[in-house]
């Protein structure tokens, strides 16, 4: 055997597989045919937060009528700047990798038979394998991407000019997310969701706070929309059907945020007895065995959620079975939204409780009742805690910090604490934060002790 542990992909969850196992002793190459950090860091999270985070700033800045002089984008430099911040954060990982002595293979990966991984000319062999070739957009019939006016959200993000009337496909947390972005950018945007709600599957509350905010802003939302591309030559046509019209609606660039599949080319996963789902996503246990049990998968290409807060903690899940530790998946995984008005969830809604035949109820805390909102000039929002019995179930939260503020409860949760354990914490004053403490003591005034 040339490693202990071959692993495929180096995205976040293949990073994170790596380096875990390799901590643990473990021999590891990680055989990446692209670039270090995959998706999130190249072309997903930190590129898209670096800009959200820039209008942002800018946003502030006219929202606050004490600040005497203007500001305006350099769209050219910002784009420079989220160049640079991407090759930091990936020249840590690449150093971090090497510091902990794991191989890195440049090249794409074919498995040829049970731990054999042929990159190029080369055989690799290990024991064990770990799958983490994550996800690509899908071109949905409806949809097809085309390369220039019909694109996946990082090649829209990327593009020099960016039309003026932006159609986005999908209200999701990538099309809130980019919704918010473009409009900031000074673009029309509209956006088309099939289902009832913006953010499908989010706490009802959060959902039409998010969709008030982005309309506030300017941006039309459609909800209940069946719609498709019946055109794309010069701009692009759609034709959108609502429960009681039907309209056709034209842009310059539509971006199709819906629609990803498992990469799982070139890995044999029949030969290799590896079962998929339904959706074509590998099949994983809690600690991200698959059916073989030399081959481990973690991040997007092992399903939903497909995010990397949940790559990293599977990968490092994998990691440390590959290494002799008994992990298992965590019972939380957050989901931060990084529209002009933050988004943190975690946990269950009330509506999930009931589905679930379980009593429960909620409490929620504006805002507006925390010192800091006011001081941040951002007293829009609210957290809602679903509890039952003396535990919390869910937290919801939308308003300035949320995406902090959000792992605290996550924190909490994972843990098991009762709402009388929680009850003693103190949050240091005056901050965002303290909207936790706040909704606890409320709790426990109230009617449950
Ligand atoms: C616009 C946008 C914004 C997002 N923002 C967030 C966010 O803020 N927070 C969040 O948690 N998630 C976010 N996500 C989701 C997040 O990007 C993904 O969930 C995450 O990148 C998945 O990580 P991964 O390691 O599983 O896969 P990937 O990042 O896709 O990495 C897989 C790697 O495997 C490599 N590979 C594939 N096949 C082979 C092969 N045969 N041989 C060798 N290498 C191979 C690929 O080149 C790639 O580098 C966002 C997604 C989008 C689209």
């Amino acid at each position: 055997m040339d490693f202990d542990v071959i692993v495929v992909g180096g995205g976040v969850a293949g990073v994170s597989a790596a380096l875990r196992a390799s901590e643990l002793g473990k021999s590891v190459a990680l055989v990446e045919k692209d670039q270090i950090g995959g998706e999130c860091i190249n072309r997903a999270c930190i590129p898209s937060k670096t800009l959200i985070d820039a209008v942002k700033m800018v946003r502030k800045v006219y929202s606050s009528s004490w600040i005497a002089s203007s500001a305006s984008l350099d769209y050219t430099k910002l784009n420079e700047n989220k160049m640079r911040i991407i090759s930091a954060i990936k020249e840590k990982m690449e150093r971090n990798l090497h510091r902990r002595g794991v191989k890195v293979v440049k090249g794409g990966a074919k498995i040829v038979g049970q731990g054999e991984v042929r990159v190029g000319e080369d055989i690799i062999t290990a024991d064990s394998l770990v799958i983490s070739t994550g996800s690509v957009p899908l071109s949905l019939p409806d949809f097809p991407l085309n390369g220039k006016n019909v694109l996946d959200p990082w090649t829209a993000m990327n593009m020099k000019e960016i039309g003026k009337r932006i159609i986005i496909v999908g209200g999701g947390v990538a099309g809130v997310e980019l919704a918010t972005l473009f409009r900031s950018l000074g673009r029309e945007v509209t956006v088309l969701e099939l289902m009832p709600q913006l953010l499908p599957g989010f706490d009802k509350d959060i959902a039409s706070a998010t969709k008030r905010r982005l309309e506030e802003k300017g941006i039309r939302v459609y909800l209940n929309a069946k719609s498709k591309i019946v055109s794309a030559e010069g701009e692009v046509k759609f034709s959108v059907n609502l429960p009681n019209s039907s309209e056709e609606i034209h842009g310059d660039l539509a971006v199709v945020t819906i629609g990803r599949k498992a990469s799982t080319e070139n890995l044999n996963l029949n030969e290799m007895k590896v079962e998929v789902d339904q959706r074509g996503y590998i099949k994983v246990d809690e600690r991200g065995r698959t059916s073989n049990g030399k081959v481990f998968a973690a991040g997007d290409v092992a399903g939903v959620p497909l995010s990397a807060t949940k790559a990293w903690r599977q990968g490092t899940v994998v990691g440390d079975n590959l290494g002799g530790k008994d992990t298992k998946m965590p019972r939380y995984i957050p989901t931060s939204i990084f529209a002009d008005v933050e988004i943190g969830i975690v946990g269950r809604t009330l509506d999930d409780l009931k589905k679930m035949g379980v009593e429960g109820k909620e409490i929620t805390v504006e805002m507006k009742d925390i010192p800091r909102a006011w001081t941040l000039n951002e007293t829009e929002g609210f957290l809602k805690l679903v509890i039952s019995g003396d535990k919390i179930e869910g937290a919801h939260m939308i308003g300035e910090g949320a995406t902090e503020v959000i792992n605290t409860v996550a924190l909490a949760m994972e843990l098991g604490a009762s709402l009388r354990q929680l009850y003693p914490v103190t949050f240091s004053h005056p901050t965002v934060s303290e909207i936790v403490s706040e909704a606890i003591q409320r709790l426990t005034y109230g009617e449950l002790y």
